[in-house]
């Protein structure tokens, strides 16, 4: 895929190994390539294992800003992954402008209401976190959020029915 100024870029990944803090370091640099406000990025999740820790992060990846993206979708996000690890990296990784979440046949409804409420409690609260650290995660950043829409449908024939729910967040960095 090549950078490009006028086309919509979309890029899907589906990770299948652990997702560690270099792994996050690498997408950073990658996006970073891209005309930043017209990214999709689509992230199926398949591993199982998940960190993110700042302390592991090198100089030079901290150092530039996170892309923006315009818009994040997340699927097959279950347990055993940890959540909160995820949201520190993926937020470390990109600045989204909406962030929305599929989960078919409820297999990620828990990350579903993680997010509601992770989200939802940031809101007005001025961050007391990363005091002391140069590297200041998320809650920094963003200013504002709200729910832009959350459904649920079935899909497919009435063979193979399939119900698929979604919840769409609107962020502000
Ligand atoms: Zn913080």
């Amino acid at each position: 895929m090549t950078t490009s100024s006028l086309q919509e870029s979309y890029l899907r990944l589906m990770p299948n190994e652990h997702l560690g803090t270099s792994w996050f370091q690498r997408l950073r640099e990658y996006l970073s390539r891209f005309e930043q406000l017209n990214l999709e990025l689509v992230l199926s999740i398949i591993s199982t294992t998940n960190t993110f820790t700042v302390e592991e992060l090198n100089e030079i990846t901290s150092f530039c800003s996170p892309s923006v993206v315009k818009h994040l979708m997340l699927k097959d996000v279950a347990p055993p992954l940890n959540f909160e690890s995820l949201l520190d990296g993926l937020f470390w990784t990109c600045h989204p402008e909406s962030l929305s979440v599929e989960s078919m046949w409820g297999r990620s409804d828990e990350f579903m209401q993680f997010l509601r409420e992770k989200l939802m409690e940031k809101e007005g609260v001025q961050p007391v976190c990363c005091d002391s650290r140069s590297v200041k995660c998320w809650r920094h950043y963003l200013k504002g959020i709200e729910v832009e829409n959350s459904t649920t449908s079935l899909h497919g024939d009435s063979f193979s029915p399939c119900q698929v729910s979604t919840i769409c967040f609107k962020l502000r960095w």
